[in-house]
């Protein structure tokens, strides 16, 4: 089969020709019909992360169909459109039973970052890992909902968005798109922080109440809950100046979540935050269920925005086009 190959920081993926991998008993193969490129594969090319062993193939937002079974596979068959989970986790550990499979100590590999992933023809994975599905959302629109759609509904979960509260989301990409959409659907007023003007639009499109860059967020937190800050502040943007900021506008109980990996550290007073009782909370990955609650959103209307589908040949042009800022939606390869 064909794969992207990534062999080293700051060098293109070579396009080669690999041995198409056989299914153990527990397993299924994926034909990849679409896979996203996320912020994070450039991260990998970048060397900001190294995966686990090089060569490898990135790519961790996989959907496509099941191609083959293996033989202690029961509930999957060849054909059945599915959504694959990138964190392959056991299943049987005390997280995965505690359904916090996105904790899984004992994972069998994680897609791009421990395992070989989804830019490539056809992929392996244990058969827990796949949510079906449907007939009517194309591949090319589902392939956001494995990292960018999850990752935002588990953040709003751990974050335990209410009704009618006041959420600001640092950071319009991939995850922050999903999480303006999903907290306004929740009945949430949003506050998105963005300095790209196509991305301030999208939000705005995605249901943000307002859409301000970093200096304007304090005002328009204090306008929109009448001085008393905000409930929840999703950070993304993951840089000192955005992660102090966020600790400036959240109000009484808010709840301050780290979402994206960052390298910058933040001092916090524990006296500034016990007064008003905040909270501090981190959020990685997805749950299974929350990846199966992502995609019946998307069935429900609510699909990450996508600007391209590129042939897989074109992954380093989709990794150039993403490291210009440009794109507002994801891009997506066709293997
Ligand atoms: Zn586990
Ligand atoms: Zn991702």
């Amino acid at each position: 089969m064909r794969a992207a190959r990534f062999h080293a920081p700051h060098q293109p993926m070579v396009l080669e020709e690999v041995p198409t991998p056989e299914p153990g008993p527990d397993e299924v193969r994926v034909k990849v019909a679409a896979a996203g490129v996320c912020g994070t594969e450039l991260h990998f090319v970048e060397g900001l992360y190294a995966p686990a062993s090089l060569p490898t193939t990135l790519g961790h937002e996989a959907v496509g169909t099941v191609d083959a079974v293996g033989a202690e596979v029961a509930d999957r068959s060849p054909g059945d459109r599915v959504v694959v989970d990138y964190y392959l986790f056991c299943g049987a550990c005390r997280w995965c039973l505690a359904g916090r499979q996105n904790l899984c100590l004992r994972p069998r590999g994680v897609l791009a970052f421990a395992a070989d992933g989804a830019f490539a023809e056809y992929l392996v994975v244990p058969a827990r890992c796949l949510v079906t599905l449907p007939d009517d959302i194309p591949f090319e629109s589902a392939a956001p909902l494995c990292c960018a759609g999850a990752t935002s509904v588990h953040a709003l979960n751990e974050a335990d968005v209410a009704h009618g509260e006041l959420v600001v989301v640092l950071g319009a990409g991939g995850v922050g798109l999903a999480a303006v959409a999903e907290a306004h659907r929740r009945g949430a007023t949003v506050v998105a922080v963005s300095r790209r003007e196509a991305r301030r639009r999208a939000a705005t499109v995605a249901g943000a109440a307002a859409v301000v860059d970093l200096a304007g967020l304090p005002t328009a937190v204090a306008r929109l809950s009448g001085g008393q800050g905000a409930d929840v502040v999703l950070e993304m943007a993951g840089v000192e100046a955005t992660m102090r900021v966020a600790t400036e506008v959240l109000g009484r109980r808010g709840r301050l979540v780290f979402v994206g990996y960052s390298a910058d550290t933040l001092t916090v007073s524990p006296l500034a935050m016990v007064v008003p009782e905040q909270r501090i909370l981190t959020s990685v990955g997805n749950t299974l269920p929350e990846l199966a609650a992502t995609v019946a959103l998307a069935q429900a209307g609510q699909l990450p925005p996508v600007d391209d589908v590129l042939p897989l040949a074109e992954v380093n042009v989709a990794l150039d086009r993403l490291r210009s800022g440009k794109p507002v939606g994801r891009l997506v390869l066709a293997p």
